[in-house]
């Protein structure tokens, strides 16, 4: 199967409102440009220096989100571009992402990620602990960002009921954020969970935001 067949698959099988992020980690130019032919404009990198480097190759009409953990001092390089980072995950971050979306006079979209997994991670903020953070951060102070939903990442495994409980439950907090924090904000509307191996249980369970790469573009030599 080809890029092409590949991305034509999955789409016949999202519904309407779910958007595709095709995920192009260490995947060449000339990959991403088959996708790009088929008319797919949003793709995802982790690390920075690659992002930049397609992204100074690339059409300029691609959307690039940052899907990967992002350290304070490479913000600056993507901030006049990025479309959307994923995998914000701490009060820090978000200050950071808020005066570099200042110098440059635009509004940054964020994801707020959540720990999900049973899996130990470092990274995201825990479920339990939303209401500490809305508490401990001026939101209204962030002008910068624009707040735009939740990013998780369910364990991975084969047992769905897991699957199921850990996508339902960030599905759960984004309403409670919306219904709390949110309510007033209309970008506030992503849930951005599914990956090439959970993707259809992800949209059950309410995804807005699909990242898809091995299904797409092949396995990945190097695991990232
Ligand atoms: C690599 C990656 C994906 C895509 O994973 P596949 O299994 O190749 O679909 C999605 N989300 C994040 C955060 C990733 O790092």
């Amino acid at each position: 199967m080809s890029i092409t067949d590949n991305l034509l698959h999955i789409r016949s099988t999202l519904p309407e409102q779910v958007q595709l992020v095709a995920v192009s980690k260490t995947k060449s130019i000339d990959e991403i440009l088959e996708a790009y032919k088929t008319g797919q404009r949003v793709f995802g990198e982790n690390k920075v220096q690659e992002l930049l480097t397609k992204w100074e190759s690339l059409p300029k009409d691609i959307e690039w989100h940052y899907i990967g953990h992002l350290q304070s001092n490479k913000v600056k390089y993507i901030a006049p571009f990025i479309a959307m980072i994923h995998a914000v995950d701490s009060i820090k971050i978000l200050n950071v992402i808020n005066e570099e979306g200042r110098r440059y006079g635009r509004r940054i979209p964020c994801l707020l990620q959540f720990h999900i997994a049973k899996e130990e991670s470092k990274f995201g903020f825990q479920t339990s602990g939303v209401d500490e953070l809305f508490s401990s951060v001026e939101l209204a102070a962030l002008d910068y960002i624009l707040f735009s939903g939740v990013m998780g990442m369910a364990t991975y495994t084969e047992d769905h009921e897991v699957i199921d409980f850990e996508f339902s439950n960030l599905h759960t907090l984004f309403d409670k954020l919306k219904s709390t924090y949110f309510s007033e904000n209309d970008n506030f509307a992503e849930i951005s969970m599914g990956m090439s191996h959970d993707y259809l249980q992800a949209i059950q369970n309410g995804s807005t935001m699909v990242r898809i790469g091995s299904t797409i573009f092949g396995e990945r030599n190097i695991s990232v």
